[in-house]
């Protein structure tokens, strides 16, 4: 059985992400969607919100787990007896840190791979922090989130 975690903040889960995740279903026999907790960021939607919106926006894929993370990726990898770390490429911004990231993960866990998948062009201009500013100007994000994370959003703004 071939598992591979996808790390990440989702604050919230976009289309972008899910296109990932799609991809990455296809490689793999299971996915593992893990939530980052110590994250340098301060998230919006706290950790239970962020791993509704990701279950609610995925619950007609089957060999999809949500779960959570504190500490190393690699470590919580190697728990879940994951071969690859699953993290996706937007355009050459996206580069330097997930190259930087890759190669740390790499030395600390050589077993562990990472993956680089690239989603549909329509979703590389797409961030959750884009996510987060449009809904607060109450704009219409409904070709960008699920209908749950839309929900979500218009109860936290109104
Ligand atoms: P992080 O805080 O680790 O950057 P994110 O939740 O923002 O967490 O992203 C997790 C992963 O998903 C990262 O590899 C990021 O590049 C990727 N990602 C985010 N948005 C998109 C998108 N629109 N298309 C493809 N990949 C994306």
């Amino acid at each position: 059985m071939k598992i591979s975690v996808y790390p990440g903040t989702f604050d919230p889960i976009t289309n972008g992400h899910i296109d990932i995740i799609e991809r990455a279903s296809e490689l793999f026999d299971k996915v593992i969607v893990t939530v980052a907790v110590n994250s340098a960021k301060t998230p919006m939607f706290t950790l239970e919100e962020r791993k509704e919106m990701i279950s609610e926006s995925l619950h007609s894929h089957k060999n999809i787990e949500v779960d959570s993370f504190n500490g190393l990726v690699v470590d919580f990898a190697r728990e879940k007896n994951a071969t690859a770390i699953i993290r996706g490429l937007r355009a050459i911004s996206d580069f330097e840190y997930e190259f930087q990231m890759a190669l740390m993960n790499r030395k600390l866990a050589p077993d562990v791979k990472t993956v680089f998948l690239m989603p549909n062009e329509k979703y590389t201009y797409l961030n959750s922090t884009i996510i987060r500013e449009l809904a607060r100007m109450k704009c219409d994000v409904s070709e960008f989130v699920a209908p749950c994370v839309q929900k979500k959003l218009r109860a936290k703004f109104g």
